[in-house]
């Protein structure tokens, strides 16, 4: 028994470090979205179309880098200065509007308040990154060294941005931990013998990521105590707070899979104009509140993602309302407050291992919903409102 559970301790360390340096684009901001929505109205000037191909080559690449990859994928006559030039006042225009990632705030904010040391190290130039921040409370604050691409010989994926901020920082190379959403930005943190945790911000790459000590799905599975550094303690009942975020639509007809296979009857939901938001949710387990206008406010566990045992092309929302309905409501407009996380999206060995580990998150969320800190949400007049308030809202 003892070394049972010595085993089992010594295996959750493991690595102390004494301190975080975080990549910025892709891994605490939602920058890809941006570049996306900024490169499909560009590349109309040239009749051509973004198919978010590119996103690959160009994630945690140098401005210049990304430029010359767009030029050359589609054949623009412009050199890749120029595109700079013509793109650089739109992005200034948005940065304003990069999203934290889920996760961000909460991670910046606990490293902080246990006084763990932090920098930012990205290939954006200086003067970007210090912009981009800006608009974040309380991150510039937080980290005590903040490095540009700008600021050394050669960026990423060479080690020398990384080297830096450990000088910078006075702390080991050995005792950083990195965390990175890029493979570039992993092979920088490892050419510089630093410890890496990898949280790709691309979809269905983690494969990719071989070279990275730990690959999770999204901060918010992100266990600080394995790296020796203090433990998260907002988890509740197996459950983390989250949001709240609000999503609603028609129920449409979903997956024939849905009730037929697992005998669970997801109410898929048309998620139109929501797609910018969806794309920045990682893909997981969550839980909420189902308001259904003709019916009422139900419990609610569902999923978003692409589904690995199924592996959908798109990434969808698929919430289970927790109530036996004896009709059908197709076309009833479903507004969903989605207050927890439970767990990080799984693949399973089988269909029923797979029903069963959804049956278990049902238990989760149905215990968790009565905490005062979930069951609040029940009231909140969004899930009883109709389209045409959120529209004046
Ligand atoms: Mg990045």
């Amino acid at each position: 028994m003892l070394n049972v559970t010595h085993t089992t301790m010594a295996s959750s360390v493991r690595k102390v470090v004494s301190c975080v340096i975080l990549d910025l684009d892709g891994t605490l901001i939602n920058t890809d979205g941006i570049v996306s929505d900024i490169m499909k109205i560009y590349l109309t000037k040239y009749g051509k179309k973004w198919d978010g191909s590119t996103a690959q080559r160009i994630v945690g690449k140098t401005p210049y880098e990304a430029a010359s990859a767009i030029v050359e994928d589609y054949q623009l006559p412009v050199s890749s200065d120029e595109l700079l030039l013509e793109v650089n006042p739109m992005f200034s225009e948005q940065w304003c509007n990069i999203r934290a990632l889920p996760g961000a705030n909460r991670l910046i904010n606990h490293l902080r308040g246990h006084g763990v040391p932090m920098a930012l190290a990205s290939n954006s130039s200086k003067e970007n990154i210090e912009t981009k921040i800006s608009y974040h409370q309380g991150w510039r604050e937080s980290f005590s060294v903040i490095i540009g691409g700008d600021e050394v010989t050669s960026p990423k994926p060479s080690p020398d941005i990384y080297f830096e901020a450990a000088k910078r920082l006075h702390i080991d190379p050995s005792n950083c931990l990195v965390i990175e959403d890029s493979l570039p930005g992993v092979t920088s943190g490892k050419a510089a013998k630093m410890e890496v945790v990898a949280v790709p911000s691309l979809p269905k790459q983690s494969h990719l990521y071989t070279s990275a000590d730990e690959v999770i799905n999204s901060l918010l599975d992100f266990r600080p105590e394995q790296w020796g550094l203090p433990a998260f303690q907002d988890w509740i009942e197996n459950t983390l707070p989250v949001g709240p975020w609000y999503v609603g639509g028609p129920v449409i007809k979903g997956f024939k899979r849905g009730s037929k296979m697992l005998g669970i009857p997801t109410a898929n939901i048309s998620t139109e104009g929501y797609s910018d938001v969806i794309s920045e949710y990682p893909p997981g387990v969550y839980f909420g509140w189902a308001g259904l206008q003709n019916h009422g406010v139900y419990k609610m566990v569902m999923s978003i993602g692409w589904n690995p045992y199924f592996n959908n092309a798109e990434k969808t929302m698929e919430p289970w309302l927790l109530h036996d309905f004896s009709e059908d409501f197709y076309g009833e407009e479903l507004h969903l407050v989605i207050v927890g996380y439970i767990r990080p999206e799984l693949n399973f060995s089988s269909l029923e291992s797979l029903i069963a580990k959804i049956h278990d998150d049902r238990s989760v969320a149905e215990r968790a919903l009565e905490l005062p800190l979930y069951s609040k949400y029940k009231v909140d007049p969004y899930l009883q409102s109709s389209s045409q308030d959120n529209v004046n809202q």
